[in-house]
C-alpha cells in the first residue's frame, strides 16, 4: 500500500462489536479474567492496550517496519534503548543531537557505566576511527536539530553490519514520509512522536520500530518491566494524527521551501540552513535519502541584536519550544532547546546566539512571509 493509505488504515479496522470505524479508545488499567489462567490475552494496562497495539502497528506500517514499541515521550523511547547496552558498554553519537539524547546519555546514563563519542557524523569514516572493542552502538541522528546536517544512513550502515553494531537513527526530523531509515540498512528507528507524527502540539509520546524480532522481544520485555508506556488516550490522539501525515508533511515542505528562498535573499541573513536549498552542503546526499526536505530552516542572522528584535516581534509564529506542529513556532536553540550543551562544544558544530530554528507550519505561505518580512525590518 502507499503511505496515506497506510497512514490511515494501517493497524486498525472497524471494530468487531459495533462496526465503529474508527479504533475505540480503551481506557482501563485492568482485564476481566474468567477464570485462573483464563483471559483474552489482556492482563493488565502497562502491558497490553489495544489502543496502543494499534498506534504501534500503524507507525510500524509507515516506517516499513515490522515491529513498533510505543513510549509516553521521545527520550523515554531512546532510554529505553540504552537498556539493550550494557555497563562497559560503548555508544557512538552524533555530536550535534537533540539537546535533550545528549543531557541523558551524557548526565544520567554514564553514571551507569556506559561511555559515549560525540563524534561528527557527517564523515562516515570518523565513526570508523572511532570504534573500540567495547563499542556496541552507533545511535545518529539526521537531519540533526538544529543544524540540519545530514550523515549518510547507507554508509553508516555498511559500518555497522562489518562491526557488529547496532544502528539506531533518530527519524524526528523528516518523518516517516520523507525518510525511512530501516530500507536503508537501520536496526531501529525512533521517533518523538510529539513532532510531526502526531504534529498538533496536544501531546508527547514517542516510538521506536524495528524489523528484527529479537530486538523487538527485547525491547517489548523493556517497554513493560521499565513502564514507559503512553497513555491510551494519547495513542487515540496520535491515530487521529497519522491520517493526515502525508498531506501535512506535503504542506510543510512547500512552506518551508518557500520561507527558506525568502530569507535567502534578506541582506540581515548571514546564512540559511535547509536541505532543499542547492547550496546545502549535503543537497546531494539530502535527494538520495530523503523524498523531501521537511519543514525545518535554521538561519544565521548577521547581528545578535536583529536576532532579539525578529524573536519579539513575529506574530504568527510563537517563540517556543518544540516543533512539526500544523502551526508555526520559532526558537533561539542556545538559549532553549540547546541549553545544556556546553558552549564549546555547540560551538564546534557552528551552534552560535546567533542562529535562529523555523518551524515552518501549514498556514498560508503568503503570510508566513509576510510575518517574517515585517519582523525582521
Ligand atoms: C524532541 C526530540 C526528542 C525528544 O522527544 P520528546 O518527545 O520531547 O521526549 C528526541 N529527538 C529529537 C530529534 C527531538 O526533536
Amino acid at each position: 500500500m502507499g503511505f496515506a493509505t497506510d497512514a490511515i488504515h494501517a493497524g486498525q479496522k472497524p471494530d468487531e462489536v459495533t462496526g465503529a470505524v474508527i479504533t475505540p479508545l480503551y481506557l482501563t488499567s485492568t482485564y476481566a479474567q474468567e477464570e485462573l489462567g483464563k483471559n483474552k490475552g489482556f492482563e493488565y494496562g502497562r502491558t497490553h492496550n489495544f489502543t496502543r497495539a494499534a498506534l504501534e502497528q500503524n507507525l510500524a506500517a509507515l516506517e516499513k517496519g515490522t515491529f513498533g514499541i510505543a513510549y509516553a515521550s521521545g527520550l523515554a523511547a531512546i532510554h529505553a534503548l540504552m537498556s539493550l547496552v550494557k555497563a562497559g558498554d560503548h555508544v557512538i553519537v552524533t555530536d550535534n543531537v537533540y539537546g535533550g539524547t545528549y543531557r541523558l546519555f551524557e548526565l544520567i546514563m554514564s553514571n551507569y557505566g556506559l561511555s559515549y563519542s560525540w563524534v561528527d557524523t557527517t564523515k562516515p569514516e570518523n565513526i570508523l576511527a572511532e570504534i573500540r572493542p567495547n563499542t556496541r552502538m552507533v545511535h545518529i541522528e539526521t537531519p540533526t536539530n538544529p543544524m540540519l546536517s545530514l550523515t549518510d544512513i547507507k554508509a553508516v550502515s555498511a559500518i555497522c553490519k562489518e562491526h557488529g553494531l547496532l544502528l539506531v537513527v533518530d527519524n524526528t526530523f523528516m518523518s516517516p514520509y520523507f525518510q525511512n531509515p530501516l530500507t536503508l540498512g537501520a536496526d531501529i528507528v525512533t521517533h518523538s512522536v510529539t513532532k510531526y507524527i502526531n504534529g498538533h502540539s496536544d501531546l508527547i509520546g514517542g516510538i521506536n520500530i524495528t524489523n528484527n524480532a529479537t530486538i523487538h522481544e527485547r525491547l517489548r520485555y523493556i517497554q513493560n518491566a521499565a513502564g514507559g508506556v503512553p497513555s491510551p488516550f494519547d495513542c487515540w490522539l496520535t491515530l487521529r494524527s497519522t491520517k493526515t501525515l502525508a498531506v501535512r508533511m506535503k504542506q510543510h515542505n512547500e512552506n518551508a521551501q518557500k520561507v527558506a528562498q525568502f530569507l535567502l535573499t534578506h541582506p540581515k541573513i548571514a546564512d540559511v540552513i535547509y536541505p532543499g536549498l542547492p547550496d546545502h552542503p549535503q543537497h546531494k546526499l539530502a535527494k538520495e535519502q530523503m523524498s523531501g526536505f521537511g519543514g525545518m530552516v535554521s538561519v544565521n542572522f548577521k547581528e545578535f541584536t536583529d536576532v532579539q528584535q525578529f524573536l519579539k516581534k513575529l506574530k504568527i509564529f510563537t517563540l517556543a519550544e518544540s516543533l512539526g506542529g500544523v502551526e508555526s513556532l520559532v526558537c533561539h536553540p542556545v538559549s532553549m532547546t540547546h541549553g545544556s550543551v556546553p558552549k564549546e562544544k555547540r560551538e564546534k558544530f557552528g551552534l552560535t546566539e546567533k542562529l535562529v530554528r523555523l518551524s515552518v507550519g501549514i498556514e498560508d505561505a503568503e503570510d508566513l512571509i509576510n510575518d517574517i518580512r515585517q519582523a525582521i525590518a
